[in-house]
């Protein structure tokens, strides 16, 4: 049922707002983005506005969800690390990804205690739990509690708001 509805709010959501193509170019380099510091950001839309791509602003501030199977990373088994697409904090580790098939890059836990925070959402006659990026508070998808062991945990995530860097070989 849960998965139904999922998809059913992502129809709804892809019916009313058109999907990226391609990544559009943002106006200006984003200097927020950084995998240093911990600090809380607490950063104007406006700002934001200028320094990510359309498609990524869409989803990390409007929290757009953007239509299953179509987000990058969704079969990417590359060993590495997933990071905020807005302001580099680490969210996810490749050892936590699975394939859920729901239609968005799944986890079952986050990087660190830190990576996501989390926000009871209502929208769309559902009640359903937010996760944020820890640090930019930043718009990344759902956790539902139907993923594998260890945690039982789904982080069901945007591609769009993440970004992944492969691991470096040694
Ligand atoms: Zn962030």
């Amino acid at each position: 049922m849960r998965l139904n509805n999922i998809a059913l709010v992502a129809a709804l959501v892809f019916g009313i707002t058109s999907c990226s193509e391609a990544q559009q170019k943002a106006s200006k380099p984003n200097p927020y983005y950084t995998h240093k510091g911990s600090s809380k950001m607490n950063l104007p839309d406006s700002e934001w506005k200028k320094v990510l791509p359309e498609n990524t602003y869409n989803i990390l501030r409007n929290k757009q969800t953007e239509a299953p199977g179509t987000g990058q990373y969704l079969h990417n088994d590359a060993a590495g690390t997933y990071y905020c697409a807005a302001c580099g904090n680490p969210l996810f580790k490749s050892d936590g990804k699975f394939e859920s098939g729901c239609g968005w890059p799944s986890f079952y836990q986050p990087f660190n205690d830190s990576s996501i925070i989390t926000s009871v959402d209502k929208s769309h006659g559902m009640v359903r739990t937010e996760i944020m990026c820890g640090r930019c508070h930043g718009h990344i998808g759902h956790v539902f509690d139907d993923g594998p062991a260890p945690t039982g945990q789904r982080y069901c995530t945007n591609g769009g708001a993440l970004h992944f860097e492969g691991a470096v070989k040694k």
